[in-house]
């Protein structure tokens, strides 16, 4: 099984290049982002939860994102493999995460950041929230401060993952193709 983090600043490119890797590597793409967005618009309590931490900019709590995550896993006992974007966005979340994969005798393969600076986020974002229908994407405050908490407590995880050699990292700015193919060199690679 391949099992890789896609990692980064929100606004960095994941969705897009989920979208490619999992057609190339035939894995399991799960966006928590995506989930709760979803919970969200069937007005399900989870969704209802998530949707006052959300439009804050904030973290929804580890337990239900946690819960969500494993019951997604789970629900494709036939995966070669997956693809995590937006999880693990905080270490309790990566050690969950190693351990629910340890009980189905893998691990993560590799974690891959995508580096984008701050001011061209902002940007992105903004320009995304002109049709993506998110409200977390229409205002520069709440962008920011998404950003601020990813600094604080979501960069630790790649020092996590660093520690046994699994963290990688590429530039996220040039074009989808030009990061697609810095990406498969490093999968390829793991
Ligand atoms: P982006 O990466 O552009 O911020 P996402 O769709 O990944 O967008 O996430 C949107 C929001 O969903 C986050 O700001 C957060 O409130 C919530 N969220 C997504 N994934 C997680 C997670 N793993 N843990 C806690 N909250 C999450």
């Amino acid at each position: 099984m391949v099992n890789l983090i896609l990692f980064g600043p929100p606004g960095s490119g994941k969705g897009t290049q989920a979208a490619k890797l999992i057609e190339r590597y035939g894995l399991v793409h799960i966006s928590t982002g995506d989930l709760f967005r979803y919970e969200m618009g069937n007005n399900t309590p989870l969704g209802l939860e998530a949707k006052s931490y959300m439009e804050k900019g904030q973290l929804v709590p580890d337990s239900v994102t946690i819960g969500m995550l494993r019951n997604k896993v789970e629900a494709h006992p036939e995966a070669n493999g997956f693809i995590f974007d937006g999880f693990p966005r905080t270490l309790p979340q990566a050690e969950a995460l190693d351990a629910l994969l340890a009980e189905k005798n893998t691990s993560v393969s590799g974690l891959i950041a995508l580096q984008v600076e701050d001011e061209e986020i902002v940007k992105r974002i903004l320009l995304r929230g002109q049709n993506s229908g998110r409200p977390d994407d229409n205002d520069e405050s709440i962008i920011r401060k998404r950003i601020a908490v990813y600094k604080q407590e979501t960069s630790p995880v790649f020092d996590y993952y660093a520690q046994n050699g699994h963290s990688h990292s590429i530039p996220g700015v040039g074009t989808i193709d030009q990061i697609f193919d810095r990406l498969c060199q490093i999968i390829d690679a793991i």
